[in-house]
C-alpha cells in the first residue's frame, strides 16, 4: 500500500525463457541474452526453464532424461553472460504445478479454431513432419499464456515469430477480465531483441540442430577451428580478388562482436579492394571472439566451482514463482467465485 507513497515504485515484470534442449550459442546471445542482461536492472525478470514446452515436440524418455543436464547447462550459460541470480528469478516450469491449473482454466477461454490459426503451429508441423498435432502442441500458446500470467507479467521479450502467441495471451487475459473481473494485465510483446545471427556455414540462422553454431561454452581452440572453417565469399578465389562484405558471415560476426568499429571499416574497405585475405579477417575475428568469450568463460568457471549453486538458484526461483502462482490462483478463484468447500 505504502509503495507508491514512499516512491519505491514497483518494477514492471518480464517473463522470458528457453526450452532445456541444449547449450546456448552466439545466436542466442545476439538474439535474446544480451537484451535480457540489459533488462534485469530495470525490470523484475522471471526466466523460465520451459521443460513442459519441450514435451510438446519431444515427449520421449530419451529427451526427458537429458532435461536435468540441459537445464544446468542453460543456467550456467545464463550466469556466464551476466544474468545475475540476485536480480533475475530463474525457475523450472514443471516444478511449479500451479502453472498447469492456470492453463486448465485458460483452456476454457479460447477456441480450438483460434489455436488452429496460430501460424507457428503449421510451421512446427511442417518442420517436424507432424501430421496430427497433439492437444498439447495445439495448446502450446495457452500454456505460454499461463507462464506469462502466473507471475502477472507486463512484458514478454520475444522474436517476431512469437507475436501470434502474445496475441493469444492477450486475448485470454482480456477474456478472463471481462468474464470474471480484473485480475490480469494485458501483457505486451517486447520486440526490441537483436537481429538473427547467421550460421558459420552462411545459412540464414545459427542453430544447434544445423550444426553451424559457436557455443558460449566452446573453448578457445574450438572457436578458432570453427572460425577458420567459416564460409566467406564464394566468388572470391584469391586474396587479391575484390570481395563481398555484404552477406559474408565473417563480417556479420565482426559487426556483431568487434567493438573496434574503425578496424571493422578498415577490414571491409580492404576486403572490397582485394587488399586483405580471408585468413587475416578470420584471425582478427578469432581475437574478437576471444575478447568477448574469455570473461564469459571466467564467470562460468567461477560458478562451476560452487557445487550445488545451480540447484539452489533453481529451488529458490521455484519457491518464488510457486508463491506467485498460489496468489494468482487465489485471485482467479475469488474472481470466478470458485471458493466453495474452502477450509
Ligand atoms: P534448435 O536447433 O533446437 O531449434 P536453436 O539453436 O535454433 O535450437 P531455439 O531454441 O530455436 O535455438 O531458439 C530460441 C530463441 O533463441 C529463438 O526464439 C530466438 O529468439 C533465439 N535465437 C536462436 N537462434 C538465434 C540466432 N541464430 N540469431 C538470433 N536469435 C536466435
Ligand atoms: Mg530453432
Amino acid at each position: 500500500m505504502s509503495n507508491s507513497a514512499s516512491g519505491n515504485k514497483k518494477r514492471k515484470r518480464i517473463l522470458t525463457g528457453d526450452r532445456p534442449t541444449g547449450k546456448l550459442h552466439l545466436g542466442h546471445y545476439v538474439g535474446t541474452l544480451a537484451n535480457r542482461v540489459q533488462l534485469q536492472g530495470e525490470y523484475e525478470v522471471f526466466l523460465l526453464v520451459a521443460d513442459y514446452h519441450m514435451l510438446t515436440t519431444r515427449s520421449g524418455k530419451e529427451y526427458i532424461q537429458e532435461v536435468e543436464q540441459n537445464a544446468r547447462d542453460l543456467v550456467l550459460d545464463y550466469l556466464s553472460v551476466g544474468i545475475d541470480p540476485e536480480e533475475t528469478t530463474i525457475y523450472v516450469q514443471s516444478l511449479v504445478p500451479e502453472v498447469a491449473e492456470i492453463f486448465l482454466i485458460f483452456s476454457m477461454l479460447v477456441t480450438v479454431p483460434r489455436l488452429q490459426r496460430v501460424p507457428t503451429l503449421k510451421e512446427i508441423m511442417a518442420d517436424q513432419l507432424i501430421e496430427n498435432p497433439s492437444v498439447g502442441l495445439l495448446t502450446y500458446p495457452v500454456l505460454q499464456a499461463a507462464d506469462i500470467l502466473i507471475v502477472r507479467a507486463d512484458l514478454v521479450p520475444v522474436g517476431k515469430d512469437q507475436e501470434s502467441h502474445i496475441e493469444v495471451c492477450r486475448e485470454i487475459a482480456r477474456r478472463f477480465n471481462q468474464v470474471y473481473g480484473d485480475v490480469f494485465p494485458e501483457p505486451e510483446g517486447l520486440f526490441g531483441g537483436g537481429a538473427t545471427l547467421v550460421g558459420t556455414d552462411g545459412k540464414a540462422k545459427m542453430s544447434k540442430s544445423l550444426n553451424n553454431a559457436i557455443f558460449l561454452s566452446d573453448d578457445g581452440e574450438t572457436v578458432r577451428q570453427k572460425v577458420m572453417k567459416m564460409y566467406t565469399d564464394p566468388t572470391r578465389l584469391r586474396a587479391t580478388d575484390p570481395g563481398h562484405v555484404e552477406g559474408n558471415p565473417v563480417f556479420m560476426y565482426h559487426d556483431a562482436f568487434n567493438t573496434d568499429k574503425e578496424e571493422v571499416e578498415d577490414l571491409k574497405d580492404r576486403y572490397r579492394k582485394g587488399k586483405v585475405g580471408d585468413v587475416e579477417v578470420k584471425k582478427k575475428l578469432i581475437d574478437v571472439l576471444y575478447t568477448f568469450l574469455e570473461p564469459v568463460r571466467e564467470r562460468r568457471r567461477a560458478y562451476e566451482s560452487k557445487p550445488g549453486l545451480i540447484r539452489d538458484i533453481l529451488h529458490h526461483g521455484t519457491e518464488v514463482v510457486t508463491r506467485e502462482g498460489r496468489e494468482t490462483i487465489r485471485l482467479m478463484r475469488d474472481a470466478m467465485g470458485m471458493t466453495y468447500f474452502k477450509k
